[in-house]
């Protein structure tokens, strides 16, 4: 079995981190005389309760079926990508070896972090995951790989057996982003941390959740990782009013919305593909549609002057042609539909 331990940056593991006055008192009570605050009661001079955010970390972990050692909460997902890079990859000699079309934030961070990115195109056409030629993107250097599952903005998921090919061949950490996975009809790798120290998994709660306004990213892997991630984020990276809103909503039954989204996401996939401007609909695993149109920038255009917003994909490469299209509530929907259909070239 690979040593995760290696693979951590020595500066990141011989770090001492930085304890908090809230890490070394976790107490609610009592006369708060150790983090500086102003004393003066109004709802937010405190500095986060640590047992608070515990408290958010143990309901999640429970919902997502993992103890809670082995869960990190990040300010969004991407605080997590990032976490990745700043703990596993030297800057300018290490790289990652990420996945295209995907998510933009692998190569921002990447960016961001001097590390060096080798994009490997999905298949053409299918978006197949190309399992042998990301495996032989990989040299000694490569630290990370960014896969992900249902994948945005194509809209499909993998084969478990096949991310687990990639976890099994792959001599770094292989980070698997399930931001859509609520919304999936395969099952998610969670299974898999069991048997790759290896591996991390993202999800959020900005998505199916509903609270993208939040800013709350999950990161899942060995309790050792999740260690790591804790010492190199930012002290108190999740506020007091985000934690008590999470704790309020997360609680709540996500199902019937689920259910009413993924119907209408096949609906909506199923309408449009009598319009006369669509020349293509990608099966979606997610909450939006990846559609190939005619003429992509008038369809965007018309949208748009119709007051409705899409996200226009048609210059990444593989997706030329495509808009992507997030499935809104029913009315929204139809509203979309009725000016797709009423568009002319
Ligand atoms: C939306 C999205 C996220 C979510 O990011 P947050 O920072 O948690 O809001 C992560 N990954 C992918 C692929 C996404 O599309």
């Amino acid at each position: 079995m690979k040593d995760i331990a290696q693979l951590v940056r020595p500066n990141i593991a011989a770090l001492q981190p930085y304890s908090t006055a809230r890490d070394e008192y976790k107490g609610e009570l009592g006369i708060l005389l150790d983090a500086n605050e102003n004393p003066y009661d109004n709802g937010m001079n405190r500095y986060p309760s640590t047992a608070l955010k515990e408290q958010l970390r143990c309901l999640v972990a429970d919902i997502k079926g993992v103890a809670p050692q082995q869960l990190f909460l990040g300010n969004g997902s991407d605080e997590a990508i990032d976490l990745c890079y700043r703990v596993f990859c030297e800057p300018g000699r290490d790289n990652a070896v990420i996945m295209a079309p995907s998510y933009g934030m692998y190569s921002v961070c990447a960016d961001i972090n001097d590390v060096g990115r080798r994009m490997v195109p999905l298949e053409p056409e299918t978006f197949a995951l190309p399992v042998d030629r990301l495996l032989a993107a990989a040299d000694s250097n490569t630290k990370l790989m960014f896969i992900c599952s249902p994948n945005n903005p194509t809209g499909n998921a993998f084969e478990t057996s096949e991310i687990e090919r990639l976890a099994a061949g792959f001599d770094g950490i292989l980070v698997v982003d399930e931001a859509y996975i609520d919304f999936c009809s395969k099952p998610g790798v969670l299974p898999l941390l069991e048997k790759y120290p290896n591996l991390i998994v993202l999800q959020t709660l900005s998505k199916a959740w509903g609270m993208a306004g939040l800013r709350i990213g999950l990161a899942m892997a060995s309790s050792y990782i999740i260690s790591i991630f804790k010492q190199v984020k930012y002290p108190y990276n999740i506020g007091t009013d985000t934690i008590s809103l999470a704790l309020e909503s997360i609680s709540r039954d996500i199902a019937p919305q689920v259910a009413e989204i993924v119907a209408e996401r096949d609906r909506l996939a199923a309408e449009l593909l009598n319009a006369g401007c669509v020349k293509k609909i990608y099966p979606s695993d997610a909450n939006f549609l990846l559609i190939q149109v005619s003429d992509p920038r008038g369809v965007y255009n018309a949208l748009l002057e119709q007051g409705v917003i899409v996200r226009d994909r048609s210059r990444v490469t593989l997706c030329e042609g495509c808009l992507r299209i997030t499935v809104g509530t029913p009315a929204e929907n139809v509203k979309l539909e009725k000016c797709i259909y009423s568009y002319e070239s």
